[in-house]
């Protein structure tokens, strides 16, 4: 079984070290590198809509599963508690339906990104950055 190792930054590094969850409560997102060794760096926004963290005080877990549909590995896993638990690939109706409702559920939530703007002012720079890559993880969705 692989296991990750948590980090807990201020800022996403712009070298994502195989192996290791960052975690960035400042912009609410977690990235790693696809737990299949590709290399593709995987963008995990933590909100009401997207994926819930927790940590237990010595390891990570995120909820729900992660499905690199996106990439050509496909692959689908899931951590708890820093360990990378393969689960099965989805078929593409399954993959498609979790799209749908995952559109819905955003809709529903949209309001609750306004609490961002609130929050303190930080290097433009790296705000634009971890926004861009979001938006090229929803865009490629
Ligand atoms: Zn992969």
């Amino acid at each position: 079984m692989k296991m990750l190792q948590h980090k807990f930054v201020e800022f996403i590094p712009h070298k994502i070290e195989e192996g290791i969850l960052y975690i960035s409560l400042d912009y609410c997102t977690a990235i790693h590198r696809c737990a299949c060794g590709c290399g593709n760096e995987v963008v995990t926004p933590i909100s009401p809509t997207d994926w819930k963290l927790s940590f237990n005080g010595k390891a990570i877990s995120l909820h729900p599963s992660i499905g690199n549909w996106n990439f050509e590995c496909q692959s689908h896993y899931w951590i708890k508690n820093n360990n990378v638990e393969y689960a099965g690939r989805w078929t593409k109706e399954e993959i498609d339906v979790g799209r749908v409702q995952d559109k819905n559920h955003k809709t529903q939530y949209f309001e609750c990104d306004q609490s961002l703007s609130e929050l303190p002012a930080k290097p433009i720079k790296t705000k634009a950055r971890i926004w861009s890559t979001i938006a090229n993880f929803f865009k490629l969705s």
